[in-house]
């Protein structure tokens, strides 16, 4: 019997337990939170995460840990490392947690990004993005910035700035690798936000087989540079048929969840293999898919679920302005019908 350890009890960490117990597997949470999406699903420890001899309790027994968001302190992950493997890499967290630091090790690996700075003096130009360099997700700490004096008046401490990308679209892979190092990659999705937050992931056939490639090649140098195991999902920005990365997540991610239904094996299947060092499953696609997230409420359950072909993923969350509640999959067996699904969903939701 092999038990899993998780950082974090949201709805990624739900999926993962989900597609853990068909293989025999137990899991074992830890997250302040004490009524997270995970909770139900199996043991809850509610301490905080810098608590050390928390820690060495959740830790006991476990065969590995991971984690199922990338804010996690690095330490609590160091820490955790002298009792039990950590996977991904700690390495990984520290590179993904700070926008700066991410951005510089693309550029270290050859791996296109926007251009940015943390200099004052504006080196990208205007329009430019402001970001946090840390703890911002879903758009969250980000403006525009349109002239030097609009920058003047910001506090540029602990901040990038960023060129403003007029992407063609918006591209992700997930990748993943286990410990023997196999790795395996889904195809690129291509996902359509609103406000900062993922509303839309589309997988067709239809993205030129040279931007998958080089997507792989990208996400195969940052796994080798960090010795990496598990999923690791990389946002890119496609302009002019270029990728530009924008960043990544040392998880698995909210544009892979149409893998559930729609790849042979889905991202929370292949992380809980390459934890354990098993052979990794097909990566392939089942059909046409879409994946549409629920952002602050939910449509009638019933009419939902009266679109033939709708898988409903709900998270047990209260509804709450731009908070993620679930979602919902097609899968079909091309484009022209998968639209068709949309059109039904957008009778009863606010898709896009
Ligand atoms: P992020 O938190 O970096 O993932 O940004 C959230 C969303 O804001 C992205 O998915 C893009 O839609 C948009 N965005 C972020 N950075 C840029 C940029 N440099 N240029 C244009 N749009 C951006």
């Amino acid at each position: 019997m092999t038990t899993i350890g998780i950082l974090g009890a949201g709805q990624l960490g739900r999926m993962l337990a989900l597609a853990g117990y068909p293989l025999g597997m137990r899991f074992r949470f830890l997250d302040p939170a004490s009524d997270s999406p995970a909770s139900l699903l199996a043991d809850h420890l509610a301490f905080e995460y810098a608590d050390t001899s928390t820690l060495e309790q959740f830790a006991q027994g476990l065969d590995v840990v991971t984690y199922e968001f990338e804010n996690v302190p690095v330490e609590t992950a160091r820490y955790l490392e002298k009792f039990v493997s950590v996977y991904p890499p700690s390495v990984a967290l520290e590179k993904a947690q700070d926008r700066f630091i991410e951005k510089t090790f693309f550029c270290e690996l050859g791996v296109p990004t926007p251009k940015f700075t943390t200099d004052t003096n504006n080196a990208v130009g205007f329009p430019a993005v402001l970001k946090t360099r840390r703890m911002g997700y879903d758009g969250k700490g980000q403006t525009i910035i349109n002239s030097a004096t609009e920058l003047e008046n910001q506090n540029l401490n602990e901040m990038i700035l960023e060129e403003f990308v007029s992407f063609d679209r918006e591209l992700s892979i997930i990748a993943v690798r286990n410990k023997s190092g196999e790795t395996r990659f889904y195809p690129l999705v291509e996902n359509q936000h609103r406000d900062g937050i993922l509303r839309l992931s589309l997988v067709t056939d239809q993205v030129p087989s040279q931007l998958q490639q080089q997507a792989e090649e990208y996400a195969t140098r940052v796994m080798s540079a960090l010795n990496y195991v598990g999923v690791l999902t990389i946002e890119f920005f496609e302009k002019d048929g270029q990728l530009l990365a924008n960043e990544m997540a040392p998880r698995v991610h909210n544009s892979g969840h149409w893998t559930i239904e729609g790849a042979v094996t889905s991202q929370f299947e292949n992380q809980l293999r390459a934890l354990i060092d098993a052979p990794l499953g097909s990566t392939s696609p089942l059909g046409a898919c879409v994946m549409v997230n629920l952002i602050g409420n939910v449509p009638d359950v019933k009419s939902i679920l009266k679109i033939e072909g709708a898988h409903l993923h709900l998270y047990d969350k209260a509804p709450r302005p731009k908070r993620k509640l679930g979602h919902i999959t097609f899968v079909q067996k091309d484009v022209e019908t998968l639209q068709k699904k949309l059109d039904c969903l957008k009778e009863i939701y606010d898709v896009l």
